[in-house]
């Protein structure tokens, strides 16, 4: 099931940031432990009571002027009515209201889309407390006082926030396709892609009118069967150049991830491996779905021989050495080139990711990996593993129970993973281990 998106919408220095850090707490995900990624906080995983969500911040640099800001505003309000469940209005009670508020306050109200309003910096309700009225003048309903600096008021305001969560499942119910996220920086070629399947396959017009999630989806039936591609929505609506493409195009890309079973990262030929491609494929790989990297452009790459792909794979390995599952997939947009076995390949890491292994056949694996290779000791106690069981899909998921956490070294997991790896295949998708301690466990 995939997460409801909450952003965050509002002017320049209104709090924005200081808000987003203050809900989304300690539990910022941005890819941690992704070498080469922006550690700049434009997405995290948030929790309020029960619902868990991701946090997005629509905000970008500073504009100068003030007719910059306001159409940067203008896209900022798109990006969040196109990709949010919920909009997060933030307004500064310091300033009072200004155009730039009533203008997006207009756009957002006539989306449809559920915003809540807040009003920031209101530090004492004694002194700021009277000035909150003024924007109900917005027209989007009760505003809800905020002092983000002293943290106040930030948990009716996420009261409010969860109120608005889809009720029934996020799931699309009655679309059993396989959804593929077609993610990559700008002009990598992601929609000559899906314009080049749509000429080679039978495509499914949706007629419904739907949301703006509905259009950016493109439904393509391959030997009898069905596709969705999501395609990183706004890319296709070019022209509007903003400043910030590249914050613009993760949030779309988590949006488009969150939706999908399967990431297309797509990547230039002609350009090589980026700080922006790394980008997005770190946010493919912290959401645990499946991967695989398609090499576009592959047409335009001068005098290859028998070792060019070898050589720019080795390199491509290398650079994205945290997520070794990763398949890669060398294609052409242009030509047509290879663009058919993008769906044998999904289909393959498709059943990779919802494969399930029986307890007895892991733990044989088990037992013959530690008498291969001795588990690691520390201190004269040496680790036990007892036991090893599958407990989820998508990703596939084990737990390993054992006499001390503490000795499960990473790279003895990783071994191990190796081992189901080897014996399984699992291609295209990350694999997760939990370990666990088994009480009174030291002896078998
Ligand atoms: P953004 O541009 O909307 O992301 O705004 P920032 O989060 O960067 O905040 C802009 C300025 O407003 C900073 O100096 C913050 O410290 C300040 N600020 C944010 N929230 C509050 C608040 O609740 N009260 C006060 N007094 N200042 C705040
Ligand atoms: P997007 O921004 O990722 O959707 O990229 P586009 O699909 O708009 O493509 C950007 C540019 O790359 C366009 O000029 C395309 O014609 C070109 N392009 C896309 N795919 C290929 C390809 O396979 N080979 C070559 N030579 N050019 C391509």
């Amino acid at each position: 099931m995939r997460k409801v998106i909450v952003a965050v919408v509002g002017r320049p220095n209104v709090g924005k940031s200081t808000l987003f850090n203050l809900i989304a707490g300690k539990q910022i995900s941005i890819v941690k432990d992704t070498p080469g990624v922006t550690r700049d906080r434009i997405y995290a995983d948030a929790e309020w009571l029960n619902y868990k969500f991701t946090l997005v911040d629509t905000g970008g640099i500073e504009p100068e002027s003030k007719d910059i800001i306001l159409s940067q505003m203008r896209s900022q309000a798109q990006l969040a009515i196109d990709t949010a469940d919920v909009i997060l209005f933030v307004t500064d009670v310091r300033t009072g209201l200004v155009d730039a508020d009533y203008e997006v306050a207009d756009m957002l109200r006539k989306s449809g889309k559920p915003i809540v309003l807040c009003v920031n910096k209101v530090d004492s309700f004694k002194k700021f407390g009277d000035d909150i009225y003024e924007f109900y003048n917005l027209g989007l309903g009760d505003p809800f006082g905020v002092s983000s600096t002293n943290q106040m008021g930030v948990g009716d305001l996420l009261d409010e926030v969860v109120k608005h969560f889809p009720t029934d499942s996020l799931d699309d119910t009655d679309d059993d396709s396989i959804k593929v996220a077609l993610i990559g920086k700008p002009n990598v070629g992601k929609s000559s892609v899906v314009n080049k399947l749509l000429g080679q396959n039978r495509v499914i017009v949706s007629d419904i009118a739907g949301t703006t999630r509905d259009a950016i989806d493109t439904k393509i039936v391959h030997d009898g069967k069905e596709y969705t591609f999501i395609d990183t929505a706004g890319l296709r609506r070019k022209g509007k150049v903003t400043d910030d493409i590249e914050r613009y195009s993760v949030i779309r890309t988590v949006a488009a991830v969150d939706r999908a079973d399967i990431c297309l990262v797509l990547i230039d030929a002609t350009q090589g491996v980026t700080d922006g491609d790394a980008n997005i494929a770190g946010i493919a790989h912290e959401s645990g779905k499946g991967v695989i990297i398609c090499v576009n452009k592959w047409d335009a790459i001068p005098d290859k021989t028998d070792k060019t792909m070898n050589e720019f794979l080795a390199k491509l390995k290398e650079k994205f050495a945290y997520m070794p599952y990763a398949e890669y997939l060398f294609i052409s947009a242009e030509t047509g080139q290879r663009l058919n076995k993008i769906f044998d390949l999904v289909d393959k890491v498709r059943e990779s990711q919802t494969l399930r292994i029986r307890t007895g056949v892991l733990n044989d694996i088990m037992t013959r990996a530690t008498a291969m290779k001795q588990p690691p000791s520390d201190k004269g106690k040496r680790l036990k593993l007892f036991y090893m069981t599958q407990t989820a899909v998508e990703p596939p998921t084990f737990v390993i129970f054992v006499n001390d956490v503490q000795l499960m070294h990473f790279s003895y997991t990783r071994y191990i993973e190796n081992q189901i790896r080897d014996a399984f295949g699992f291609m295209g998708t990350p694999l997760k281990f939990l370990i666990r301690e088994r009480k009174g466990g030291e002896e078998e």
